[in-house]
């Protein structure tokens, strides 16, 4: 063992005693240590409610390098212009003072599982007795022919927070009055069902409130159907006549290639040139981390045991959020905020002997169409058939009253504040 490590360790500050032996041998820890890697609403969720509710008897540390996380959640009501990105960012502050949760600010490189140790960005390594790893997505940069990592600056994703989701926006507000906007929207499985069709909904409130209402938004979409589709049509008929025009698998015949410098996307049927803005979602996959550490499977997520949320190929591990396969629930904020208290209380029970209780998952996707005009899906979950399975849902039906919808964007804007409030204080 290398003194960094030894350094790195007894920093980690819960270590009390060494042994000749290698690995994780040389430390005794003084009580059992939990390391959460990724501070989204999967990995944040689970690092405060095993330190909150062990009250002390269980060392966690979040692994996570930013100091302040932007959601994706809302990112679409910024767009919309009736949020800012102060509001949809949240520090980590509250997470380590009320519940005293160490933040260390690197990305983990890698999982050691035989050892049970990750490997941090410094060369340093972290033992754990269990790990929770939420790390999200990672974009499939080769599945649009032409697209690329570099290419992202001119044609943005804008679908992980931050600072892509401010040139989204910069571009939508350079889209003149007439202009075309294209969005290449993703193959199945991905992040938030509902959100590329909430993005182009926001996208037309903010042209038309602008005075640009003769834009249109051409959506390229790899799928025959998608989420609350019906809900979305009557929506952009209603609020947005001949702005949005979206287009199947047989109306496109597939994108052939983007020109990031020409602004051009090319289709099985024909080309089109964008003004200002093409927004380019592509396929994606668990994070890297959970790939290398042989945690995926073939559609590229983790399979988990639906009682737990325990990887199926390590039972020191439980798999969170959007890298997971969570049977029926979507990839959600709100399914991976549901799934991290069931890994908490798992995790809490094996380690302290606290009492546990049946897995129950929620969820609920609000997408605002207009201010005024919100619709939502959702159900609650169990395991059941080996999997995450729907016990009830609900959706919104076409032809509610406008107060109910009205009632409906409240109960989003609620469920956002509570939400953050949950995750990150
Ligand atoms: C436009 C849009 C709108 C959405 N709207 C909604 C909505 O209205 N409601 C809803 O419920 N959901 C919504 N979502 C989905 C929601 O944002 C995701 O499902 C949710 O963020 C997933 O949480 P997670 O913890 O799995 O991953 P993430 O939120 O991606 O968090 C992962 C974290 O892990 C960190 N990380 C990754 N790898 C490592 C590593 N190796 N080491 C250290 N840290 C690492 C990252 O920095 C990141 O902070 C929306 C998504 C988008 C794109």
């Amino acid at each position: 063992m290398g003194t960094d490590r030894r350094d790195f360790l007894i920093g980690v500050g819960a270590l009390t005693a060494s042994t000749a032996f290698g690995g994780r041998a040389l430390y005794a820890q003084a009580k059992p240590r939990v390391v959460v890697i990724g501070g989204g609403p999967g990995g944040a969720t689970a690092a405060k409610y095993l330190a909150k509710d062990s009250q002390g008897a269980i060392e966690v540390v979040l692994v996570e390098p930013k100091e302040a996380f932007t959601t994706c959640f809302h990112s679409n009501l910024y767009l919309g212009g009736f949020k800012n990105i102060a509001d949809i960012t949240h520090r980590y502050d509250a997470l380590v003072s009320s519940y005293g949760i160490r933040h260390i600010r690197q990305w983990a490189n890698a999982v050691d599982r035989d050892k049970r140790e990750v490997v941090l960005a410094d060369g340093s390594r972290i033992s754990y007795d269990r790990l929770v790893l939420s790390p999200g997505i990672d974009l499939r940069y080769d599945s649009v022919p032409g697209w690329s990592k570099a290419a992202e600056e001119a044609m943005p994703h804008a679908w992980q927070a931050g600072p892509q989701t401010e040139l989204l926006k910069r571009q939508l507000d350079a889209v003149p009055d007439g202009g075309l906007v294209v969005m290449i929207a993703p193959p199945n499985p991905f992040r938030c069902p509902p959100g590329p069709y909430e993005r182009v909904s926001m996208m037309a409130h903010a042209l038309k409130s602008s005075g640009r209402k003769r834009a249109k938004i051409i959506v390229i979409d790899p799928k025959e159907t998608f989420s609350k589709q019906p809900l979305f049509q009557q929506g952009w008929e209603r609020h947005y006549p001949g702005m949005i025009e979206w287009l199947g698998p047989k109306g496109h015949e597939g994108v052939k290639s983007v020109d990031p410098g020409m602004m051009t996307v090319t289709t099985g049927l024909g080309s089109y040139k964008a003004c200002a803005l093409v927004n380019v979602i592509p396929a994606q996959r668990a994070g890297r981390i959970a790939v290398e550490a042989g945690l995926t499977n073939a559609s590229g997520y983790c399979p988990i045991h639906p009682e737990t949320m325990k990887s199926v190929n390590d039972p020191n591990i439980a798999i969170l959020g959007d890298a997971s396969i969570a049977g029926d629930m979507p990839k959600s904020a709100f399914s991976a905020n549901s799934q991290a208290k069931v890994a908490a209380m798992v995790i809490r029970g094996e380690l302290t002997g606290a009492r546990t209780f049946p897995a129950r998952y929620t969820n609920t996707c609000w997408s605002m169409i207009t201010p005024e005009d919100t619709v939502k899906v959702g159900g609650r979950y169990e395991p059941k058939l080996d999997k995450i399975t729907a016990v009830e849902t609900f959706i919104s039906k076409t032809d509610e009253s406008a107060e109910y919808r009205k009632s409906v964007q409240a109960e989003n804007l609620g469920w956002y504040a509570g939400i953050t409030a949950d995750i990150f204080s």
